[in-house]
């Protein structure tokens, strides 16, 4: 077998070049995964040689982490429970309101419980392939190994998991596997987790360990460049919600948990308030942003009913174990689907994939699907949607089986669309869902500045170029409760002695002078529309041009259209009342002010990364059989962004090494 360190010396990799004009290829990136170690025991032997920090020395170290949802959360409470000094940030009014509370299906882990011959290999082999080979293989061990003990503990800490007769936990399958690993508590798993997860912290926050700040929102970091040009993170500014007060808060280590950046797309399955601009202060200070443009459409989502429509909302992908996907054979059948009968349907999925049928990936069912839509055959009023259907699951297991194990998302679908979903098919269509992209960081979850790290959905590795579904939850919980707790004292161990930085230091003082100046800029304007305009066309541009499918000139073109937005956003924004005081309208034109340049950066990296992979489907890279199609020779690596100025980015790479589950075509067939 192959060992990282023969397989990290690739001596001949060279960057492509760049089709994008202002893209200056950058740095190879090293990952800092130990060398000489088999990719399977490398994080065993990270561990074992972290450095520690004694426990009568950890109050001395001050921690601040920003986001408390189930990876921050997790982290804070750990780093609380282990005597560090830590500070925790939420702009919600308490932990438990997290995005992450949203989270239907369940958490992946390889336990193996069910003797269907699961195990690590298994879970990272799938999780490799279902990412199309886009993610770090040695972070995908770590994902695996460690999720034996995330189940464990979210079950010690209260998380009510279902069960089978005989007590033990029950399982059920998600796409892309063919083994059932995924844990659940009905359609609930994010919220039991979620609120496992804030009782833990809160229990710290009880004991003194952890101070909380609520209704606090991230406007800035404070970094420092040293002498050497090494940047160092001392802190971040905060800015009070209620009352419009900036305050520096300084300590040893930042972590950033905040989250995923969806709603860049305007309208997505994420809760509405979950932003962008925590990574994107983080960008602008030199912390690399990762693979921005491979994003989740989940197939599974409640198709668009309105324009006025404001967002998506998801119905679980655990709904694809008993929902058979199909549509009409005949363009604009609007016919009542029951009484489409059997031969004038087409089961797509089950067509095209007999091997995984309608448990294939989810960026395999989201194109499958939108290509039937573009063919003419999609379903339902405005003919944007496909069919799942619970008929046939429903004569052979009982309705009450059916409603055991999905009604809170049958009442969901009800309430929200009008019709009972035991009788007629719910319609389906792919929405935005999920972003593998991030901040990039190494091994040991720390960015491209000293002593900023991220977890959860704000960083990338496991994923790849689509994430399997029920690995989100457990990768936000590997890095909160069992990465960061070890990764993080690791790197303040050899600072024992050092000060933190003091909140009227200079640099801490000119980064809330910078905060001030950024929200007087957007106070100033005084244009004529609200940020949601400026936000639903910059979503419009995003679905058409770096969605479900790209290619190269409306990439382009949505590049040009963005940068002329962006100058019709800083000229013709209008923010009602004052920065003094609570003001989510400039709350909220300070993060559109943050997706319209990541949206440019997304459409950069996807028309910049020739080739197919994952989600990011090109239509100029396609196999004789219409599917992805990679380009290893050139691109496996993973593209981490840094800005060069206006209209310029230098695209630094981490070459990408697989060891034990070696590069292959994906083939769900
Ligand atoms: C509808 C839905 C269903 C899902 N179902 C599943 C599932 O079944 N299984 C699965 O594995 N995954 C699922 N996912 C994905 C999963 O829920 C998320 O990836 C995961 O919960 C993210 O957790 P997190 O800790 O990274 O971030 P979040 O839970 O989003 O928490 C972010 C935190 O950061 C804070 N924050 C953000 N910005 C700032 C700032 N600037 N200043 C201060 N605080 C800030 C927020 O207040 C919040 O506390 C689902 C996602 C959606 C949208």
């Amino acid at each position: 077998m192959s060992t990282h360190s023969e397989t990290d010396t690739k001596p001949d990799f060279t960057q492509p070049a760049s089709c994008v004009e202002g893209v200056t290829p950058g740095r190879i990136l090293e990952d800092h995964a130990p060398k000489g170690v088999p990719m399977k025991d490398a994080w065993e032997w990270q561990k074992d040689h972290y450095n520690l920090v004694s426990p009568l020395n950890r109050r001395k170290f001050r921690i601040l982490v920003i986001g408390t949802g189930l990876s921050g959360g997790g982290a804070a409470a750990a780093l609380g429970e282990l005597g560090y000094d830590v500070k925790a940030f939420t702009y919600h009014d308490a932990p438990r309101r997290a995005h992450s509370i949203a989270a239907q299906g369940g958490v992946n882990s390889a336990r193996g419980k069910k003797v269907d011959n699961d195990g690590a290999y298994r879970h990272v082999k799938d999780t490799v392939k279902g990412g199309d080979y886009r993610c770090r293989e040695t972070d995908c061990w770590r994902l695996a190994y460690e999720s034996v003990r995330v189940i464990d503990h979210m079950n010690a800490i209260g998380a009510p998991f279902a069960r089978e007769y005989g007590g033990t936990l029950a399982t059920r399958s998600f796409g892309g596997v063919q083994v059932s690993r995924t844990y659940y508590t009905r359609g609930q798993t994010g919220q039991q987790l979620q609120l496992s997860a804030a009782a833990a912290l809160q229990r710290q926050i009880h004991l003194g360990s952890v101070e909380i700040f609520t209704h606090n929102e991230m406007v800035d970091l404070i970094v420092k460049e040293e002498e050497d040009g090494t940047k160092r993170c001392h802190g971040a500014v905060m800015r009070n919600l209620i009352t419009g007060e900036l305050t520096a808060h300084t300590g040893h280590a930042v972590i950033l948990c905040t989250g995923g950046y969806g709603n860049v797309y305007y309208m997505s399955t994420l809760a509405k308030n979950s932003n962008a601009s925590a990574i994107m202060r983080a960008y602008e200070h030199g912390a690399y942003m990762a693979s921005p443009s491979f994003i989740q459409f989940h197939p599974t989502g409640l198709p668009v009913n309105s324009e006025w429509q404001s967002k998506t909302i998801l119905m679980s992908e655990s709904l694809r174990n008993d929902g058979r996907i199909w549509s009409p054979k005949e363009p604009k059948d609007d016919r009542d689907p029951n009484s489409i009968p059997e031969d004038e349907r087409d089961y797509f999925l089950e067509r095209r994939y007999p091997a995984f049928g309608n448990l294939v990936p989810r960026d395999v069912a989201s194109r499958a699907i939108s290509q039937q839509i573009i063919a003419g055959l999609g379903c339902g009023p405005m003919h944007n949607s496909a069919y799942l259907d619970f008929r046939d699951s429903i004569e052979r297991l009982g309705k009450d089986t059916i409603r055991e194990r999905y009604s809170n998302l049958f009442q969901m679908y009800e309430e929200t669309i009008g019709e009972d979903p035991y009788v007629t098919p719910m319609r389906i269509a792919p929405t935005c869902h999920f972003t593998m992209g991030g901040l990039w960081t190494d091994f040991n979850m720390m960015t491209s500045i000293e002593g900023l790290f991220a977890g959860g959905e704000a960083g990338w590795t496991y994923h790849g170029a689509n994430r399997l579904g029920a690995n989100s939850l457990l990768s936000a919980s590997v890095d909160g409760w069992f990465t960061l707790p070890f990764s993080v004292p690791n790197y303040l161990g050899p600072l024992l002695g050092s000060e933190r930085m003091a909140e009227d230091d200079p640099d801490a003082v000119a980064a809330v002078e910078r905060a001030q100046s950024r929200l007087d800029k957007l106070m100033s304007i005084k244009g004529e529309h609200g940020p949601e305009f400026f936000h639903r066309k910059l979503g419009d541009i995003l679905y058409y041009c770096c969605g479900v499918s790209r290619n190269i000139d409306d990439l382009a073109k949505g590049i040009e259209q963005i940068r002329e937005l962006r100058k019709e956003f800083w000229s013709g924004l209008n923010i009602t009342g004052n920065a003094e005081e609570m003001n989510q309208v400039l709350e909220y034109a300070n993060r559109v002010a943050d997706y319209i340049d990541l949206g440019e950066l997304m459409c950069v990296d996807a028309l910049d990364r020739d080739e197919s992979c994952g989600a990011h489907f090109r239509e100029d890279h396609l196999s004789d059989e219409g599917e992805a199609e990679r380009d290893d020779l050139n691109w496996c690596f993973v593209s981490a962004w840094e800005p060069n100025g206006e209209n310029k980015f230098i695209r630094h790479a981490e070459p990408l090494y697989f060891d034990a589950i070696p590069l292959q075509t994906r083939n769900y067939k």
